[in-house]
């Protein structure tokens, strides 16, 4: 949506980083020349044709992801799926769409509304995890598609040991409760790391398992070397699911 987003993407990439972008694809076939300049992109779309079209209320959309991605070549290229009380079950159809497109496609359990039946939602998943053993590629370990189902995300998050949150005001917020450690926009980013405040959270988060996207929980049960996880992330980096 931004207009100087070629601008931001080239500075990023200046400064050496690495770099990535999440979109619900309605524009990026306008701007599809941006994708040259990506490490990786992500597509959040939680069903197909024109159930997509509708819960996004954008007409022609899943059109024009398909046509986008078409014209992608040689990218990491992932969806992200929330398996919720409104995509379920289209959602599993997205899995067809990722083998299609050679993509990889993380399912997510639901943050805050839109949350299954409990039954429904071990159903949900279970499927999930036979369509990941039929070869389908899926990226999420075996063991994040069984907490999911089980709705019991048993991990110790450190995610805040290796990455930090910035929104859009500039802001870095403590993410368990909120609270405001301090603004990049006006203070030097070293500064605001080495803050007790940020400190602290780091020590706390230790004890946390709140959020159950599958992005918290892999990288913190990779980095506590557990052996699914390990196991997952190196096939994902070879390139295999
Ligand atoms: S699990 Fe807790 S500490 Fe970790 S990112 Fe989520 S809210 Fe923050």
């Amino acid at each position: 949506m931004r207009d100087d987003i070629f601008e931001i993407v080239r500075s990023i990439k200046e400064m050496g980083f690495k770099i990535g972008l999440i979109t619900n694809g309605n524009y990026l076939n306008e701007k599809i020349e941006i994708t040259k300049h990506l490490d990786f992109l992500i597509i959040s779309m939680d069903a197909v044709g024109e159930k997509l079209d509708t819960l996004r209320g954008i007409t022609g959309l899943y059109e024009r992801i398909s046509d986008a991605v078409n014209k992608i070549k040689n990218k990491r290229l992932m969806i992200n799926t929330v398996v919720s009380n409104f995509s379920y079950p289209d959602c599993l159809k997205v899995a067809d769409f990722a083998k299609k497109y050679n993509c990889i496609i993380f399912y997510e359990y639901p943050i805050g509304k839109g949350l299954l039946e409990k039954k429904i939602s071990f159903a949900a998943f279970m499927q999930i995890l036979k369509l990941k053993d039929r070869g389908y590629p899926i990226g999420n370990s075996r063991q994040y598609l069984i907490s999911a189902a089980r709705e019991d995300f048993e991990y110790k998050c450190r995610v805040r040991d290796f990455s930090i949150t910035v929104f859009n005001d500039g802001s870095i917020r403590n993410c368990i409760t909120g609270e405001f450690i301090g603004n990049t926009y006006f203070e030097d980013l070293r500064l605001i790391l080495m803050r007790k405040e940020f400190q602290n959270l780091r020590k706390i988060s230790h004890q946390c398992n709140r959020c159950t996207d599958s992005g918290a929980y892999e990288s913190s049960r990779t980095i506590r070397l557990k052996f699914d996880a390990v196991f997952n992330s190196l096939r994902l980096f070879w390139g295999k699911t």
